[in-house]
């Protein structure tokens, strides 16, 4: 497994890819309400990806016909927007992005609610984008990867919900996917060692019902197999000597 280390230059190009997107999010969440297309949120997302001159890096990869992956409600993942697919009161939806800027990729989702939510809804939401924060504590030169891992798992097993097994974080630079993989639940192994200049994609899936998942007849929507709410937050990180720096966030 080659961990791509990156230079000054590199991390540069990375921060500026990163806050670009943590923009277009900003953006695309305040856009968010009951009424609108899966389709009208895509539009808007690639459009917004343009207007800083990058490119949207879901469109096309390995085949997906859109640029923004957005899931909702029992979706865990890989949504694909479409115009008859309308937001109502009380749903949750989950936005994954990504972008090239000058050949570096970021990578990022988020959860929103549509208008008012259940309080259940609110707590997984609350608590997926918690375990980002757990996890990615352990995400420093000299710690292991795996201790992401358990502690996304440590933090998310209290409250009974199920983590997505099937789709792990990544790492991220010059391609959208790079190594390691990284799980949400526990490992057994440490895991590699961790140093300063990986820029990881850190997502936890977190399903409020059981971990198990399906896919969708369109072979990308990925949907909780028992149909209970599913939540996603993820952020490009770079690991660094001291605190992970979070390239994703404005
Ligand atoms: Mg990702």
């Amino acid at each position: 497994m080659a961990v791509s280390i990156k230079s000054e230059r590199e991390i540069g190009l990375m921060r500026d890819s990163g806050k670009i997107l943590a923009e277009v999010h900003a953006k695309l969440g305040e856009a968010i309400k009951p009424g609108m297309t899966t389709l009208d949120i895509d539009r808007l997302g690639e459009k917004l990806i343009r207007s800083y001159g990058c490119i949207p890096n879901f469109l096309n990869y390995n085949g997906f016909p859109a640029s923004i992956c957005v899931s909702v409600n029992e979706q865990v993942v890989h949504g694909i927007p479409t115009d008859d697919r309308i937001l109502k009161e009380g749903d949750i939806v989950s936005l994954d992005a990504g972008l090239i800027y000058k050949g570096y990729h970021s990578d990022a989702a988020r959860t929103h609610a549509v208008g008012k939510i259940s309080e259940e809804a609110e707590l997984l939401i609350e608590r997926t984008k918690q375990s980002f924060f757990e996890g990615i504590k352990a995400a420093v030169e000299g710690g292991h990867l795996f201790d992401i891992s358990n502690r996304i798992d440590s933090y998310i097993s209290q409250f009974g919900y199920g983590i997505v097994r099937e789709l792990v974080g990544h790492g991220i630079g010059t391609k959208l996917h790079e190594d390691p993989q990284i799980p949400n639940f526990a490992q057994r192994r440490k895991g590699l060692k961790l140093k300063a200049g990986m820029t990881l994609a850190v997502e936890p899936m977190i399903n409020m019902g059981r971990c198990d998942v399906e896919w969708l007849a369109d072979d990308w929507t990925v949907v909780s197999a028992d149909g209970s709410l599913s939540a996603h937050y993820e952020n490009t990180i770079l690991v660094t000597e001291g605190e992970p720096e979070i390239l994703t966030l404005l």
